[in-house]
């Protein structure tokens, strides 16, 4: 999300076979996309709910949220939150990398035969391109070069063509580095990514990043705006489901793109029942302004840190808007509008596109896939 990249700037500171394996992958539908991922939607709410520890502040508002507790998960492999990497004296690892080495010790080798019974045919092993083209695809990523700072794509390249593991985490970091490693992973898929649209100084925590990068040879994919949007695979999407949102519409437009949602609850529903289904109850929700009606019927949903689109879900007149990081300056304009809003935190209203994703490149590919969980606390 805009306002995401503003907090992280801030911060910063065999042929043949493989083009039967490109024409199966075309081939998968928005149908298997759907089934693919339902399982997952029903799983990520129980264990975002009790990865959330964030705290009320007495009433019940703006409260800041907790680092989370990690946990196992069902959709995806979970990696623990101990770490990893050795750390020099500038806390980054002092490894020896053999030119042709991986950074989990596997060396580039020919692909395997294909094993029967693997998801949609398809051999483990994929090479880099086809990735890329497949990823690029499904999120649609050109949609949103015109509105979109980040870089969505390939951001980092590594020497191996072949990718068998992949990492996914909500951000680019030295820790998600470390860990992708840890795992194995050849990828690591990140929403917030390096690039942001302006050229950078390979200094400082810039450079460090890269340095871990280049050295352990993990390639990086980030997608932004189009891990949001995805009217499927998204964060929007996710959180949609959750809530069992109908009659799905696309909302909140950046940049004349809309990248949220909006829709209707089937039933009229309280504040509190909506909180509750989002992030397990009062307590783990980062921040609740209950100025709109009791019987909450419509909503509007934009993860990640984009408070000032409750403008537009006023303008909607929707009896809620859900967003994930608070602002001090839309409060009394929500007060005087009477519309409620869910600030159910940036990082955890945006683990559900990484987490969809990777189940879907599981399912159909045959890749390996892991999620690593890495909360903020915002
Ligand atoms: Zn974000």
């Amino acid at each position: 999300m805009p306002l995401a990249f503003k907090c992280f700037r801030q911060a910063q500171h065999a042929e043949s076979d493989k083009h039967q394996a490109r024409e199966d992958l075309d081939e998968l539908s928005g149908d298997d996309l759907a089934e693919d991922t339902a399982h997952g939607h029903r799983q990520e709410a129980g264990e975002d709910q009790r990865r959330r520890g964030a705290k009320e502040d007495g009433k019940g508002r703006f409260a800041s949220g907790g680092k989370g507790e990690g946990g196992e998960l069902g959709l995806v492999p979970q990696l623990g939150q101990e770490d990893q990497g050795e750390g020099g004296d500038d806390g980054l690892p002092i490894k020896e990398h053999e030119d042709d080495c991986t950074c989990n010790g596997r060396k580039s080798q020919p692909p395997p035969s294909l094993p029967k019974g693997s998801p949609a045919g398809i051999m483990p092993g994929m090479r880099v391109e086809a990735f890329e083209r497949l990823v690029a695809e499904w999120l649609r990523l050109e949609d949103f070069k015109a509105a979109d700072r980040a870089l969505n794509g390939l951001q980092v390249a590594s020497s191996k063509t072949e990718l068998e593991k992949i990492a996914f985490a909500v951000d680019a970091s030295l820790e998600s580095f470390r860990r992708a490693c840890e795992w194995g992973a050849d990828l690591l898929f990140v929403h917030h990514g390096l690039f942001w649209g302006e050229a950078l100084p390979v200094t400082g925590v810039h450079y460090r990043r890269l340095r871990e990068l280049l050295l352990r040879d993990l390639a990086l994919f980030a997608a932004h705006l189009p891990l949001d949007a995805h009217p499927e695979l998204g964060n929007n999407a996710g959180i949609a489901a959750q809530l069992e949102l109908q009659d799905l519409e696309p909302f909140g437009a950046y940049h004349g793109v809309k990248i949220g949602l909006k829709g209707r609850f089937p039933r009229s529903n309280t504040l509190d029942e909506v909180v509750e289904r989002l992030c397990g109850g009062a307590r783990s929700c980062p921040g609740v302004l209950p100025f709109g009606p009791q019987n909450i019927q419509t909503a509007g949903v934009v993860s990640g840190g984009e408070a000032e689109e409750v403008m537009q879900a006023i303008e909607e007149g929707l009896d809620l808007f859900i967003t994930g990081e608070s602002s001090h300056i839309i409060y009394h304009h929500c007060l005087e509008a009477r519309i409620n809003v869910i600030f159910g935190g940036h990082y955890l209203t945006e683990v559900w596109g990484v987490k969809r994703l990777a189940e879907k490149i599981r399912s159909a590919t045959g890749l390996q896939t892991a999620f690593l969980d890495i909360p903020t606390g915002f």
